[in-house]
């Protein structure tokens, strides 16, 4: 009997936190087991009232649907309570429940309840995360595998868990707050990106975001395998001592492992052989370069051959707002990396630049200086278009080191940079901001410069 099994032979009502896409799975999977579910959310903004609405016209026996607070009593009486992606394994609902002695789990644990049997390569890291998963699923699409994307990126798991027949493989990605809830988490093979500073305003201390990320080596046995990033060196202490076998990758000079970068023959190395050119590898940038031999080593661990890894390598393309080609106009090529929504993220983007750029930069600041971009703008930079909220800090962090404009309307922004960009260079949105003084999210930011680009 899987989990779901136990609470309906129980008779015991599951309760469901935070409805929005995950929620909303997870309390449609509860009651495909046909357990009596108690679904709350604590906001009652447009998203969480319509999946509310939905839910109760979806339901009308055995799902009681609450929004702008949760009944912590009801909750404590429940088999488990389950938790949507987006609500931190910290939040006062998870705490009292667990008080309670009520089981705490994450939405994906009991979609992979559901899932079992189905073999799964779980991503999780700091940076890369969606990138990777999404290459692994190309890379076992492209094999001819049945896979499915999910997790954080894509479907959630208790909506592939109702998808019949089931995939013979899932590409899983999982946030640290996923991995805090999800006990029996045992992937066929997990990949480690790399770790780093981040989410600092959700967790108290490095050391708890990191904890939670080692979540992902909590059921390590022999049989397991393990990708992980050489060139990082908290990841390499992360993995050093758990069980299983390791795989490593490298893209720094000179280093080789299991999947390196020869940077001076330009190929891609594979498992001591070659794999694929760098040049056909149609994703920009030395990061990607490592998200593709990540990807390339979990799919060949399962058994997929060089040729076939290639190929789906050659084929894959950038995922949208994430260092994306839109279009090339007279030779200038525009890039959308909206989703770079801090410093780090930009360096990156900054670093994979091979042309001529100009760069639009602003937004809502976040608190970081720009000045890291200094050196690396350098390179091939040739000015700024700074705009948003961030504008003025922009500038006096950047003017000394290069050319800073001043925008305003995003239009004229783009405008600007069409204006400066040389022949043959490229314009790149990688604005190191979050979106919210002009735009409703990064998505729409990405969106709107590639409407502005389309219509050139
Ligand atoms: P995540 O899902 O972890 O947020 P994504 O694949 O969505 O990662 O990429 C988001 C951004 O993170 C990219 O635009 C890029 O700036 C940066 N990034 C991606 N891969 C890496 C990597 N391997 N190392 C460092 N930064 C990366």
């Amino acid at each position: 009997m899987n989990r779901l099994e136990q609470w309906r032979a129980a008779g015991r009502e599951v309760s469901v936190a935070g409805l929005a896409r995950s929620g909303f799975a997870a309390v449609r999977l509860l009651r495909a087991y046909d357990l009596p579910v108690y679904a709350s959310d604590n906001g009652s903004g447009d998203e969480v009232v319509a999946t509310a609405d939905k839910l109760r016209a979806e339901f009308a026996n055995g799902v009681s649907v609450e929004t702008g607070g949760h009944d912590l009593a009801r909750i404590s009486r429940s088999a488990a309570l389950i938790l949507s992606p987006g609500i931190p394994p910290t939040a006062a609902v998870a705490g009292s429940a667990a008080a309670a002695g009520v089981t705490v789990l994450a939405e994906a644990q009991i979609g992979l309840d559901a899932l079992h049997g189905v073999r799964y390569v779980a991503v999780t890291g700091t940076n890369g995360k969606s990138t990777v998963t999404a290459l692994v699923d190309h890379l076992l699409c492209h094999a001819g595998i049945s896979s499915v994307a999910a997790g954080n990126i894509g479907t959630p798991l208790s909506a592939v868990a109702m998808v019949t027949p089931k995939p013979q493989w899932l590409a899983v990605e999982l946030s640290s707050f996923q991995l805090h809830d999800c006990p029996d988490l045992a992937p066929t093979v997990g990949i480690l990106t790399n770790l780093a500073p981040d989410h600092l305003d959700r967790y108290p201390t490095l050391e708890a975001y990191y904890a939670d990320k080692a979540l992902l080596f909590r059921n390590a046995a022999a049989g397991s395998i393990w990708v992980s990033n050489l060139d990082d060196p908290a990841s390499r202490q992360m993995v050093a001592g758990v069980a299983g076998r390791h795989l490593a990758f490298t893209v720094a000079d000179g280093l080789r492992a299991d999947a390196w970068y020869d940077r001076v023959g330009g190929v891609m190395m594979l498992a001591g052989r070659p794999l694929l050119s760098r040049a056909v590898l149609p994703l920009l940038g030395d990061h990607n370069v490592a998200n593709g031999l990540a990807a390339a080593l979990a799919v060949h661990a399962t058994g997929i051959n060089h040729a076939r890894i290639a190929e789906g390598l050659a084929s894959f393309r950038a995922l949208t707002h994430r260092m994306e080609p839109v279009r090339e106009v007279h030779g200038v090529l525009w890039i959308n990396d909206s989703k770079a929504t801090n410093v780090a993220s930009t360096l990156v983007a900054v670093q994979a630049m091979t042309r001529p750029f100009v760069l639009l930069l602003g937004g809502r600041h976040k608190g970081e200086p720009y000045t890291a971009l200094r050196e690396p703008l350098r390179k091939h930079g040739v000015a700024v278009v700074a705009y948003g909220e961030a504008g003025d800090l922009v500038e006096a962090d950047l003017r000394d080191a290069i050319r800073v404009v001043r925008g305003e309307a995003f239009e004229e922004c783009i405008a600007k940079a069409e204006a400066l960009v040389p022949k043959h260079g490229a314009v790149l949105l990688s604005p190191a901001c979050s979106s919210y003084d002009m735009f409703d999210n990064y998505e729409q930011r990405g969106a709107v410069f590639r409407e502005l680009v389309e219509a050139m």
